[in-house]
């Protein structure tokens, strides 16, 4: 079991989907990602953006919007086709693409004709190597008509949101989709050809309890769920204006929201799932749980993959791209987005050029997140010796010779150790969600 050490937590923390993160990016060199996009020789993976949900709920703070707009929906695909036919027109020829991710929003809010359409342009636009493809999907929206597209589009790996299955908490959430919707969901997910299956769950929930988590999550495995993640809400209603639906008196403390993620964490572990970070899980068979196994696990934009690729072009608004030396984010206003695409223009003009600094740093960072441990070059180990040793001392983590471990109890404190080598969050502290 772990323990709570509040003072140790009491920084919020970046999740580090990348470093540096977004909350650092500047304005970019005219041409950078261009000159990226054309020196991305070998294996890469795609990422493209629905930022539309057939409902918003009040906690979400994604950039995304409703989707009944059809006429919003529309011009924004039609920016999409665009970015992609430019975005390939830029690769060189020794390209190849092996991943493709639709994430959002809700892509499918869209309906699935114009899914197909996105799928069709991406074969006759990019030099597609079998790529593994993957979905993120909102059981409210998926029909069976859906169902029949993942297995025509060939996806085998998909996430859905669930959160919890307590109704209390779903109506307090504005999500309300009963545990009929989700089975039904499995059965054409899986009947699609989906073999690895992630289910997004929430614990500090507004009026959750403990048991409820546990409840949750004992329904998610009992539904063979392959993989689940298990996030924190992050109540920042200054920052997401639709979370004051959600009243502050109705949501647990700190200290009841580290005792659900330890809950969580001695559930699913007892359950058969393999840890990934503090986080998340995978069953031992799941292509996550075997890079673990072979110490091939990164983390991207999407949190952590067993993708192991180091070029990911993202398309549609406000999505990042990362290559092994620049982080480009396109233009998160839908209608920049759609005007500069529409001209055969990339938007993404913020972002950061990654420095030698940043990517030792970075490296850290990942090798932490990722494998619980990491080789200090002597620059950093003497930078963060004398800051590591409330951890050291609390029996968090170790540092012997230049190898910081971050021993089992140390796991919830993981980015908060990550954070120590991160050199942006020396000089300014932006609003990030709680470490837990
Ligand atoms: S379905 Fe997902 S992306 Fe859409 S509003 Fe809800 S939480 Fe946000």
């Amino acid at each position: 079991m772990w323990t709570y050490y509040p003072e140790l937590l009491a920084k919020p923390v970046p999740r580090y989907t990348s470093y540096p993160t977004a909350a650092d990016f500047g304005p970019l060199e005219a041409g950078s990602i261009e000159r990226a996009i054309a020196g991305a020789d070998g294996d890469i993976s795609l990422y493209l953006h629905i930022p539309f949900c057939e409902q918003i709920c009040y906690y979400c703070g994604c950039n995304t919007g409703a989707s009944g707009k059809r006429a919003r929906v529309e011009a924004y695909l039609a920016a999409l086709h665009q970015e992609i036919a430019t975005v390939a027109s830029l690769l060189p020829e020794g390209a190849r693409v092996r991943r493709i991710a639709f994430g959002g929003g809700s892509p499918n809010a869209i309906e699935p004709r114009e899914f197909m359409a996105l799928v069709d342009s991406l074969h006759a636009h990019f030099p597609l190597y079998a790529p593994s493809w993957s979905i993120e999907l909102d059981p409210r929206s998926l029909t069976a008509e859906w169902g029949g597209v993942i297995g025509e589009a060939g996806i085998t790996r998909a996430s859905m949101g669930v959160q919890t299955f307590a109704s209390h908490c779903q109506k307090a959430i504005g999500r309300e989709q009963p545990a009929t919707m989700i089975v039904r969901s499995i059965d054409r997910l899986r009947a699609g050809g989906v073999t690895s299956l992630n289910f997004d769950l929430m614990y500090g929930l507004p009026h959750q309890t403990t048991g409820d988590l546990i409840d949750s999550l004992d329904m998610t495995r009992k539904l063979g769920a392959d993989r689940v993640a298990v996030f924190g809400y992050a109540h920042v209603p200054h920052l997401v204006p639709r979370q004051t639906m959600i009243p502050e008196s109705t949501l647990p403390g700190a200290e009841a929201r580290f005792a659900m993620a330890a809950e969580a964490h001695s559930f699913l572990t007892a359950h058969g799932y393999n840890a990934i970070g503090f986080d998340h899980f995978a069953l031992p068979h799941d292509p996550m749980a075997r890079a673990v196994r072979h110490g091939t696990l990164q983390r991207n934009f999407q949190g952590f993959t067993d993708d192991p690729t180091v070029v990911l072009i993202g398309m549609g608004s406000s999505a990042i791209s990362g290559f092994p030396g620049l982080l480009a984010q396109n233009d998160k206003h839908n209608g920049r987005y759609r005007m500069l695409s529409g001209q055969g223009r990339l938007s993404a003009s913020h972002g950061i050029a990654r420095s030698a600094q940043d990517r030792l740093r970075g490296g850290v960072i990942e090798a932490l997140l990722c494998r619980n441990e990491a080789e200090l070059p002597p620059c950093l180990l003497a930078e963060v010796r004398d800051r590591l040793i409330p951890f050291s001392q609390a029996g968090l983590a170790t540092l012997t010779g230049n190898r910081l471990t971050i021993l089992p109890g140390g796991l919830p404190y993981t980015r908060v150790i990550a954070a120590l080598f991160d050199s942006y969050r020396q000089v300014t502290q932006r609003a990030f969600s709680s470490a837990i």
